[in-house]
């Protein structure tokens, strides 16, 4: 193999804060994949790769790694990766996607890396160990390592053994919490229960690792709301994670919950009754110091971020302001921040052209196909991320 055409294996995702990380795949697609929400690996099987595989993988990123710091140093830019040197490798390497990925992260220069796919703790805990430890001699550039896994598979493993994963070299975990709500996980059919997800979350804990909880306001529907909302914060409380990350529900064709959303089983939130949501969600947590993060497109209000507890006031007010504005002027905010025009509520007064111009839009499609058809614009608007 030459070195244009070395290659190594990624998969299909990684959370959005990871997008200039190192990305090495484990593990290929997810052990449960059952979740109804979730479109991300449906129709493709799991399987585990073996240490081998892995371990060449390993070797063959740091192959290209030293490939693209060479081409710096003979185009006299003593290893570091900037604009000239990513577009050398780039075009050099324009099909090659392995190359592409690994000259971006030095470009970025994050000194994460992300281990793909959805459950790499599902490894026997030495084999995960000792892959662990060859990344950071390989890779002694490497500051951070992350993955995502399972409650259901975390509450499996003694604490010892997460320690010993710990030492080996893993920071962080995002687990997919959802919810805390015992109904909604059922009715979602996420595989875990509430006291699963704290066990889980309390038990990487205390091995030392910094836990990353995804929840998912709207999943509750219009029928679990509250209770979703109380009871994540409930669980929540319990666990005292690192960051809690917001990712909103939404439903695309490829996920199992769209035919019970078009059979009638289950009723998505308007965009208000989520913001509502969130609300009594933030009002529940208390007697922790989690960071939440709201780096999903998917989020309307990607404002409601900050330290708990002391940003709380401030995220709530967020919300307080939302809920304060006339009909029309949060149905304008919506469509700006549903087409990328906006970003925060404040847009709504920076940038007053932009709001004149989607008023005289809501207006003609109003017009033209009435109050529905504006939702379904807005919705088309939130769907083109999907
Ligand atoms: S466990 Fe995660 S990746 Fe697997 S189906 Fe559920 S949400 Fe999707």
């Amino acid at each position: 193999m030459t070195r244009d055409t070395l290659h190594f294996e990624q998969g299909p995702i990684r959370p959005p804060n990871e997008a200039a990380s190192l990305l090495l795949r484990f593990t290929r697609n997810c052990p449960w994949n059952r979740c109804l929400f979730c479109p991300v690996y449906k129709g493709r099987r799991f399987s585990r790769r073996s240490a081998a595989e892995i371990r060449e993988d390993i070797r063959t990123a740091r192959r290209i790694a030293d490939e693209v710091l060479e081409t710096s140093w003979r185009m006299g830019y003593g290893g570091a990766v900037n604009d000239a040197v990513a577009g050398a490798v780039l075009q050099r390497a324009s099909r090659h996607v392995s190359a592409r990925s690994v000259a971006a992260w030095l470009y970025y220069g994050t000194g994460s890396c992300f281990l793909q796919d959805a459950d790499n703790l599902i490894l026997p805990p030495e084999e995960l160990a000792e892959l662990l430890s060859l990344l950071r001699e390989t890779f002694p550039e490497i500051r951070r390592v992350t993955t995502y896994a399972r409650s259901r598979t975390v509450v499996t493993r003694r604490t010892e053994e997460l320690r010993r994963i710990r030492e080996a070299g893993l920071d962080r975990v995002h687990l997919g919490l959802e919810s805390g709500s015992d109904a909604v996980l059922r009715f979602m059919q996420k595989g875990v229960s509430a006291a699963q997800h704290v066990e889980a979350g309390r038990r990487l804990i205390a091995a030392g690792l910094e836990v990353s909880e995804y929840v998912m306001p709207g999943l509750g529907g219009r029928a679990l709301w509250r209770e979703h909302a109380v009871e994540t914060a409930r669980v929540l409380n319990r666990i005292n994670p690192h960051f809690i990350r917001l990712r909103s529900l939404r439903v695309p064709r490829r996920a199992p919950l769209h035919a019970k959303l078009a059979a009638g089983e289950f009723e998505l939130p308007s965009d208000d009754e989520v913001v509502e949501e969130i609300r009594v969600f933030l009002e529940h947590l208390e007697g922790i110091t989690s960071t939440i993060v709201s780096d999903h497109i998917m989020n309307l209000l990607e404002e409601i971020e900050g330290k708990l507890p002391e940003d709380r006031e401030r995220m709530l007010a967020v919300i307080r302001d939302y809920q304060a504005l006339p009909d029309e002027e949060r149905l304008v905010f919506r469509v700006g921040r549903r087409g990328g025009a906006f970003r925060t509520l404040q847009d709504l007064e920076r940038d007053r052209a932009a709001a004149a111009k989607i008023r005289r839009l809501v207006e003609e499609v109003r017009t033209r196909e009435g109050a529905e058809g504006v939702e379904r614009f807005v919705t088309e608007l939130v769907d083109q991320y999907l």
